[in-house]
């Protein structure tokens, strides 16, 4: 690929590589926007996950084949103007996820399930056509970024010749603080703070609908983390829909409308952000209330145990080895997802 002509979104393909959303139906092509058609009688839900399950083949020992299931049971919806967190410990399938919603997951990935955006199926089709325009990602690491490109040219910004384009990137950065000049740095001249701001800039130029924020904040100081999580609050409340994945549930809660709790490559709950006071008796997940409690300010208390592998996961609740409530039930039916209290769960005991 022409190197000046490699967008971030066009790398974050290409690191990741291999587009693959099998199991979908197929839809027709989405017509282009323009900036000023992004927002007209948009749904209320931006982006439906339901019952998203992905299994890899694996070969061991010659030709050996196993199956291992990261992700089991998934479901979120992340309506126009919200914010919501995807929370979860190391491996609980949270980057999975988004590597799903934008088609990038590796070709031997056995996807079964729905993700629908705007009402519709997300397809590979469809997006191949959305990525990087309506739909983007501010990735984990700021190595994204090509370390041989200078930022600027790094923008996906359209304009009808260069100098539209060139104005388009500079109002973006202006809008994110960074100097002028910085389009003509490379990114090791950045520091991590204005490198994550470059991030933010990429991922909202083009008029995003969508943006999925995959732990945009490691290696910051609390000033940059403030200010990158205070832009993506900005950017939902002018209209866009951001999923925000963190392991973070402090950070989190501070600019999320909603949380959804995952545990081994399945939602356990969804919860509104201000279900999360006091005591955590608002939540109706043990193990939400447990990352709650877990939490230095709500008295920091460990919870024993850890989250099970993809490949040793227990016959019931995925929780049920940790569970202090957990019943004989618990430990051979799985629990099914429930509607309570304005939010969900999968437990067979919360009220
Ligand atoms: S289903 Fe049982 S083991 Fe699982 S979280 Fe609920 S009470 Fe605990």
């Amino acid at each position: 690929m022409d190197g000046e002509k490699e967008s971030l979104m066009e790398r974050v393909v290409m690191v990741e590589e291999d587009v693959m959303l099998p199991g979908m139906n197929a839809a027709s092509e989405e017509a282009a926007r323009s900036e000023e058609d992004l927002f007209p009688d948009v749904r209320e839900t931006l982006l439906e996950v339901k019952d998203l399950a992905i299994s890899f083949v694996q070969y061991s020992k010659g030709l050996r084949q196993r199956t291992v299931s990261p992700i089991v049971d998934l479901n979120l919806i992340v309506d126009v103007g919200e914010v919501v967190a995807v929370v979860g410990e190391s491996g609980s399938g949270k980057s999975l996820l988004a590597h799903s919603i934008l088609g990038i997951l590796p070709s031997n990935a056995r996807v079964t399930g729905e993700i629908n955006y705007d009402g519709r199926a997300l397809t590979p089709e469809r997006v191949k056509e959305l990525r990087g325009r309506e739909i983007t990602f501010v990735p984990q690491s700021v190595q994204f970024l090509n370390p041989l490109m200078r930022v600027g040219a790094q923008i996906p910004a359209k304009g009808k010749d260069k100098r539209e384009r060139k104005k388009k990137v500079r109002s973006v950065f202006e809008r994110y603080r960074l100097p002028a000049g910085t389009e003509k740095k490379f990114p090791y001249q950045l520091s991590g703070g204005m490198a994550r701001r470059v991030l933010v800039a990429s991922a909202t130029v083009g008029g995003a609908r969508l943006i999925v924020a995959d732990e945009p904040t490691p290696g910051l100081d609390e000033a940059a983390i403030r200010e990158a999580l205070g832009h993506l609050r900005e950017l939902a409340d002018e209209g866009r829909a951001v999923m925000l994945i963190s392991h973070d549930l402090e950070q989190a809660l501070g600019i999320s409308d909603r949380v959804a709790v995952f545990y081994a490559g399945t939602t356990l709950e969804e919860a509104r952000a201000d279900d999360f006071n006091g005591d955590g008796c608002d939540l109706r997940h043990p193990y939400t209330r447990a990352l709650w409690k877990a939490l230095p300010s709500n008295g920091f208390l460990a919870i024993p145990g850890n989250q099970p592998t993809p490949d040793n996961l227990p016959p019931g609740c995925l929780f049920s080895p940790r569970c202090q409530m957990a019943t004989e039930e618990c430990f051979s039916v799985k629990p099914h997802k429930r509607d309570l209290r304005g939010g969900w769960v999968r437990c067979h005991h919360a009220a």
